[in-house]
C-alpha cells in the first residue's frame, strides 16, 4: 500500500528525519491560508497523488506569493496529473502540500528497499539524486551505493558513517546523515515498510540535510497490524476495479487484453494467462478468487471482470480443492441472471464436485462452453473471442 508524500514525511520526522514545514491542503483557498500561516516569502505548492515523476509533470512548483500559491493549487485541484509512473489516465489531485521552500545546494538520493536475493533490507544512495535519478541507474548503475542491513544486528553506526563518507557528505553532515539513515530505517522495520525513499535528501545553503520528497509504502499483508498505516489508505488513488475486489476478498489485478479471467489460485491464474498467450490471446485481468467462493462471490467476480469494458470474453477455470465445482457454476449462472451476461463464457472445471457442476452448467441451458482441460478452455476462449466483433 502506498500513502502520500505528506503523510511519508510526517512519519519519518516523528522518527526523527528533518523535513520542511508544511501544511496540507484541500482547496486553493486553504492552499494561499497555508503559505499565510507558514510565512517567509517563498513556498513549494506540490500536488499529493500516488506518483512520483510530479516535478516533470508540473506537479510541483515554486511560488512567490500567497495569491500565486492560491491560483497554481487551482489549477491542480480536480484535475488528473499524468506523469511518467502514472498511466496515461493520471491520477487526481484532492490533496496539495505546501511547505516552506528550500534552498538547494546539492540533490542526494537515498532509498531502503527489500533485497529479495540478500532477503534483507538494502540501503540505495547516490549523490546524485532528484529527477534523473531512473536515468542514472540505467546509464551509470555504479554510481549507486549499496548496503545490506543484517537484521540481527540492525543498521550498525560504523555502516551509516561509511555510507555517508562514501557520499562525499563532511564535518557536521556526517552525523547528520547517520541520523537521518537510523531513523529511515527504524521506521522502515517498525512499520512493515516495503520502500522507503527519499529523493531528493538535499544539503541546504546553511549545509544541513532536508527530505524533501518521501515515499513510503507498505507491507499490505501486515497492515492488521499497524491500524495508524492503515488509516492513511486513499482509494481515490487506487485503480477503482482492484479496489473494489480488493473490498470483496478478490486479488484483481487488471491488464490491458479483452480475455477476462474468473480463476481459483493465484499459480492456476498465472498458468492460464500463459496458456492464454499460448493460444493467440491477450488476458484483459489476474483474478483469484481464493478458496470456497460462494455462488455470490463468483457473481462479483463476474461484476469486477466486466467493469472493464476491453473484455470480450470470460474464461472461468477453477481446479476445486477448497471450492466445489457446483458452487462454481451456481455463481455462473447466477451472474448471467443478475449481471444481465451477454458475453460469450467457457468454464472449465475439475475437482470437487465437477460432474454436479457440469451438470448445473448444462441445465442451465445458457449458451456456455465446457471444457475438461485449460489448454481447450485457452483456445475456446481465443476462438470466442475472434468470433465476437469487436467491441466499438
Ligand atoms: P517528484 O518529481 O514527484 O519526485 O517530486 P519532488 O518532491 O522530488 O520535487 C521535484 C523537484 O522539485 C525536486 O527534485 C527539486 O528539484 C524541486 N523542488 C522541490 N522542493 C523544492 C524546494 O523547496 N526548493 C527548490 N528550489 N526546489 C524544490
Ligand atoms: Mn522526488
Amino acid at each position: 500500500m502506498d500513502i502520500h508524500e505528506y503523510q511519508a514525511k510526517e512519519i519519518l520526522a516523528s522518527f526523527g528525519v528533518p523535513v520542511p514545514r508544511g501544511g496540507l491542503a484541500y482547496s486553493p483557498e486553504q492552499a494561499g491560508y497555508r503559505a499565510r500561516e507558514l510565512g517567509g516569502n517563498a513556498w513549494v505548492v506540490k500536488a499529493q497523488i500516488h506518483s512520483g515523476g510530479r516535478g516533470e509533470a508540473g506537479g510541483v512548483k515554486l511560488c512567490r506569493t500567497d495569491e500565486e500559491v492560491r491560483d497554481y493549487a487551482a489549477t491542480l485541484f480536480g484535475h488528473k496529473l499524468v506523469t511518467k509512473q502514472t498511466d496515461a489516465n493520471g491520477k487526481d489531485v484532492y490533496r496539495v502540500w505546501v511547505e516552506t521552500a528550500s534552498d538547494i545546494q546539492q540533490e542526494l538520493y537515498l532509498g531502503f528497499v527489500l533485497d529479495r536475493k540478500s532477503e534483507r533490507i538494502m540501503i540505495v544512495a547516490s549523490a546524485h539524486g532528484g529527477m534523473e535519478i531512473e536515468d542514472l541507474a540505467d546509464e551509470d548503475p555504479d554510481s549507486l551505493r549499496r548496503m545490506v542491513i543484517d537484521p540481527a544486528v540492525g543498521l550498525a553506526e560504523y555502516q551509516a558513517r561509511e555510507l555517508a563518507f562514501s557520499l562525499g557528505l563532511k564535518d557536521g553532515q556526517i552525523a547528520q546523515m547517520v541520523n537521518v539513515l537510523g531513523a529511515c530505517y527504524r521506521a522502515y522495520r517498525d512499520l512493515d515498510a516495503m520502500m522507503v525513499e527519499i529523493n531528493p535528501l538535499v544539503i541546504t545553503g546553511t549545509g544541513d540535510l532536508v527530505a524533501l520528497d518521501a515515499k513510503m509504502s507498505f507491507d499490505t499483508n501486515a497492515l492488521y497490524r499497524r491500524p495508524n498505516v492503515a488509516a492513511l489508505r486513499d482509494p481515490s488513488q487506487e485503480d477503482p476495479r482492484e479496489a473494489t475486489a480488493a473490498d470483496n476478498g478478490l486479488a484483481y489485478v487488471g491488464l490491458d487484453g479483452d480475455i477476462g479471467c474468473i480463476i481459483n489460485g493465484a499459480g492456476l491464474a498465472m498458468a492460464t494467462m500463459d496458456m492464454i498467450k499460448l493460444a493467440g490471446g491477450e488476458p484483459a485481468n489476474f483474478l483469484d478468487i481464493g478458496g470456497g467462493a460462494s455462488p455470490d462471490r463468483v457473481c462479483t467476480a463476474f461484476r469486477t471482470v466486466l467493469s472493464d469494458s476491453n473484455v470480450s470474453v470470460i474464461l472461468v477455470n477453477i481446479f476445486a480443492g477448497i471450492n466445489r465445482c457446483d458452487w462454481i457454476a451456481k455463481g455462473v449462472i447466477q451472474a448471467y441472471r443478475e449481471v444481465g451476461l451477454t458475453l460469450p463464457v467457457v468454464v472449465r472445471l475439475a475437482g470437487t464436485n465437477v460432474e454436479e457442476g457440469r451438470q448445473i452448467l448444462r441445465d442451465s441451458g445458457l449458451p456456455i462452453t465446457a471444457t475438461d482441460t485449460l489448454a481447450e478452455a485457452a483456445e475456446a476462449a481465443v476462438s470466442a473471442r475472434d468470433a465476437t466483433p469487436a467491441a466499438a
